[in-house]
């Protein structure tokens, strides 16, 4: 018996440093908490993995996620399932980008109806609050705003920057936490603005252009002195119509354009049959839409970003 005594007393004596080591920063750069274990955390639903990541590097252990698209799917056309209109009616928070990405094809509206979130106070956010929207430009969507702000760090910057402040309005008791957490988080980003700004400017004037399936660069091609060349313009289809095929062989074949590139969440056969008409070879994938899965490549927003300068480098530099 006393040997079980003095077993549990060192159980209990690991609980308690354990927890004591909460609260303070430590050396690896993980969000910063001081969570109780008891605490209610908030509950917050992203619609698609990149808020997702930005929400868990502010909100750290004070906050319980749930996003919606899957890792690989596509947040322009996700089909909500019934256990999404449950979480979604019993969070506190909903995080969406905005800028037509999931109001474009309607499916956010109408969870946010079933969901009783369609109230002018429900506690529904924009993350890409000011930010300068870019606007599509084909006949299809002229003057449609154009989602893929992310795609330029400074505006990543802006959403966690608007993640920060509306974290602190709804739960004032941990606004030190967030604002801590942000602080270090967007200082990271500034550098990894930088870097990408570097690396870029590193590819000849010649080869800038960047020919993607889905037109998803503006804001990526702005930032960082690129042209962007695609098949379709917004992913509200997955495959190019034959015009949309043969305006993307002509312009690679016109401007000798050395790589393609695919993302992560599209449909990859009519970049195939784009690489087969025009004998350029599909450099990798790229990350737009959607994180890599947990554990793999480009599985963080940083990370992401930094994957696809470095695809876009090695593909172009040639
Ligand atoms: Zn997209």
């Amino acid at each position: 018996m006393k040997r079980w005594i003095s077993v549990l007393s060192s159980i209990l004596l690991v609980a308690f440093l354990t927890a004591c080591g909460k609260g303070s920063a430590n050396s690896t750069g993980e969000a910063v908490t001081d969570s109780g274990a008891n605490e209610e955390k908030l509950k917050i639903i992203t619609t698609y993995s990149i808020i997702y990541d930005m929400v868990k590097n502010v909100g750290g252990d004070l906050v319980d996620i749930h996003s919606l698209a899957p890792i690989g799917s596509d947040p322009h056309n996700y089909d909500p399932l019934p256990q999404d209109v449950v979480l979604t009616t019993d969070a506190d928070i909903v995080f969406y980008n905005g800028l037509n990405l999931e109001e474009g094809n309607g499916w956010f509206n109408k969870l946010m109806v079933a969901a009783n979130k369609s109230d002018d106070d429900a506690p529904v956010f924009k993350v890409s609050e000011g930010v300068t929207p870019m606007y599509l430009k084909s006949e299809e969507h002229a003057g449609e705003e154009d989602p893929h702000a992310w795609l330029d760090v400074r505006n990543g910057i802006r959403y966690v920057e608007n993640i920060r402040d509306i974290l602190s309005k709804m739960d004032p008791d941990h606004a030190s936490v967030y604002e801590e957490n942000a602080s270090r988080y967007i200082s990271q980003l500034e550098d990894l603005h930088e870097g990408i700004k570097d690396k870029m400017s590193q590819v000849p004037e010649g080869k800038r252009i960047l020919v993607t399936s889905e037109g998803a660069f503006k804001y990526f091609s702005a930032a960082y002195d690129f042209e962007a060349a695609y098949i379709w313009e917004i992913n509200s289809h997955d495959e190019g119509t034959p015009e949309q095929l043969k305006r993307i062989v002509d312009i690679i074949k016109e401007n000798g354009i050395p790589a393609l590139f695919v993302e992560t969440s599209v449909d990859t056969r009519s970049m195939e049959t784009v690489s087969r008409e025009t004998n350029v070879p599909i450099q990798g994938e790229i990350f737009t839409d959607s994180l890599g899965k947990p554990g793999t490549d480009g599985d963080t927003y940083m990370d992401m970003v930094k994957w696809n300068a470095d695809m876009i480098y090695n593909g172009l530099v040639k």
